[in-house]
């Protein structure tokens, strides 16, 4: 039977983190990471110098491309770009080709299909508004700005990428802003949603909370 369990919130506050966790504790769980299908889109139009208004193009981009994911790697036209998806490049410019209604319409679409009849744990920033109202269970998943920053601090160098502090503190508002004031599916959090602050909790915290919620 299906279950589909949405893990929304802004940047940096532990979804992807505490997603995979949850999918691997629970048996027959896959898990989905939706941030990364709009880098991979991001990424194919900054290869192609395709700009946020060239609508035509970016149609052409969304017909013609393979999105593939298998486990935790990411796949465009059999190139993996699991690592290109997550350099500043892309992650500067994601929120931008995110507002765009044609890209958010192809995603959902996928984002659907790859969930039928599945159980999954599927985190994003409209999942529980959008991609799935009708979900078993909503988390929203919220942090300071400044915890935020840290962690993605941390994530880079663990990545081998030097990050200063300060630039991604800057970096976060502004996609928190773009992300939550767009016209198109803004980050916000459902009204049965359950909001959970994981600025003070430990990821193993946050990992059982969950669980403890989802009573199966
Ligand atoms: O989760 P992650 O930081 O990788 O997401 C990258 C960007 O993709 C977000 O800042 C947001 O602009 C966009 N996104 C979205 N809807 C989702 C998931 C991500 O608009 N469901």
């Amino acid at each position: 039977k299906r279950y589909v369990l949405a893990i929304d919130g802004p940047a940096g506050s532990g979804k992807s983190t505490v997603s995979k966790l949850v999918a691997k504790k629970l048996d027959g769980f896959v898990y989905l990471d939706t941030g990364a299908m709009y880098r991979m889109i991001t990424y194919k139009c900054l290869e192609n110098n395709i700009q946020v208004e060239e609508i035509e193009k970016i149609k052409k981009i969304l017909e013609e491309t393979n999105f593939d994911i298998k486990e935790d790697k990411f796949f465009l036209d059999n190139k993996d770009v699991s690592f290109d998806i997550r350099t500043k490049e892309v992650t500067s410019n994601v929120s931008k080709y995110a507002a765009v209604k044609i890209i958010r319409e192809k995603l959902v679409d996928i984002q659907r299909k790859i969930s039928e009849g599945k159980k999954i744990v599927i985190d994003g920033r409209d999942i529980g508004t959008v991609v799935f109202p009708d979900a078993e269970l909503k988390i929203f998943l919220v942090a300071s700005p400044e915890e935020r920053a840290n962690r993605r601090v941390k994530d880079y160098e663990s990545k081998g990428i030097k990050a200063d502090y300060n630039e991604t503190l800057k970096e976060i508002i502004k996609r928190d802003k773009l992300d939550s004031e767009r016209e198109e599916s803004p980050l916000k959090k459902a009204e049965d949603a359950i909001e959970l602050d994981t600025s003070k909790l430990t990821i193993d915290e946050v990992v059982e909370k969950i669980l403890s919620y989802m009573k199966i």
